[in-house]
């Protein structure tokens, strides 16, 4: 990776890196990207795993969605089981890399959503070294992210949640193999019926992946009422900014927002508790 970065620094800005290629290859194939150089990352050894240290999964850049699909270790935190699963369809989770799509950021793309609500750090390389990002700093805008043009993503790491807190991911699509609708991811730590900490993150509703803060204070402190998440329902519906496209009108795609909210707190509070609950994207 370290040769990578500096192949990237020596190029300049008209070359890419190519990982699974399932973002990049279908721009150059539309002629919407020409660079004049590929610096192709999947012949790099040791840049797909998938580790645990310190209390925290560690996945390397080239990391493919199906190796985290199919990770007993990944499944440690729930929401990365969820996440990977649904991305697409199989032939694009065998080729598509976590790396990849953080760099991407796509503002329909699970990654960058479902990690929005964990502890999640992304390792950079650059021509002055490495350095961390917390992937809340990390997303800049609808695909921009802090990576200078010499950086890449060399590795991802998410700390895994304390007992007592459980999550879930989970994105509305039409079909396999397009981006969902609308997405949502939501962390909760749970002591017996009371919300001690929420974390609700939504995607496909704006330029980037959006916290819902005001939804995350209804549940925080409380009892899970079907009130209280009624109105942490409602809250996040208005902290979306959804545009009509070729996957809803506004309107649906804040209606999906609730019941996907409504949804995965339930999953959550279960895992929570310790219950095993498979959950992942829902097709329409
Ligand atoms: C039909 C279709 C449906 C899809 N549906 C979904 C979906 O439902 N949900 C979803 O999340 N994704 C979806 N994707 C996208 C897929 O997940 C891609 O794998 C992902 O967006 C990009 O990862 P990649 O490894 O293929 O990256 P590439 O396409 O190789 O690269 C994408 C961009 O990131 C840069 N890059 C790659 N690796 C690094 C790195 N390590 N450091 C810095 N920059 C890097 C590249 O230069 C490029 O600009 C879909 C793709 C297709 C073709």
């Amino acid at each position: 990776m370290t040769e990578a970065a500096l192949m990237l620094g020596q190029l300049g800005e008209g070359a890419k890196l190519l990982a699974g290629g399932q973002s990049l290859i279908p721009l150059l194939k539309l002629r919407f990207a020409s660079p004049e150089h590929l610096v192709d990352l999947n012949f790099i050894a040791g840049t797909s795993f998938i580790r645990e240290r310190a209390g925290a999964l560690r996945f390397g850049a080239m990391t493919r969605h199906a190796e985290l699909e199919n990770s007993p270790l990944a499944r440690e935190i729930p929401m990365v089981h969820d996440c990977a699963a649904g991305i697409a369809d199989v032939q694009i989770r065998n080729r598509g890399t976590i790396g990849g799509s953080l760099a991407e950021a796509d503002p329909s793309g699970d990654w960058g959503n479902a990690l929005l609500t964990l502890d999640t750090t992304v390792h950079c390389l650059g021509p002055k070294g490495a350095r961390a990002i917390a992937l809340k700093d990390f997303v800049k805008d609808a695909y921009t992210t802090a990576l200078g043009h010499d950086e890449l993503v060399s590795e991802v790491e998410v700390k895994i949640p304390p007992k007592g807190s459980g999550g879930a991911y989970l994105a509305f699509k039409r079909s396999a193999p397009v981006y969902p609708s609308a997405s949502v991811a939501v962390q909760l730590t749970m002591a017996g019926d009371v919300c001690q900490e929420a974390a609700i993150a939504l995607g496909c509703v704006g330029l980037t992946s959006i916290r819902a803060s005001e939804a995350e204070d209804v549940l925080r402190g409380k009892v899970l009422s079907e009130i209280n998440i009624a109105t942490a329902a409602e809250a996040a519906r208005a902290a979306g900014d959804p545009q009509p496209d070729m996957r809803g009108s506004a309107e649906y795609k804040r209606q999906l927002v609730v019941a996907l909210v409504k949804r995965a707190i339930a999953i959550a509070v279960r895992r929570a508790h310790g219950e095993h609950v498979e959950g992942t994207h829902l097709y329409a």
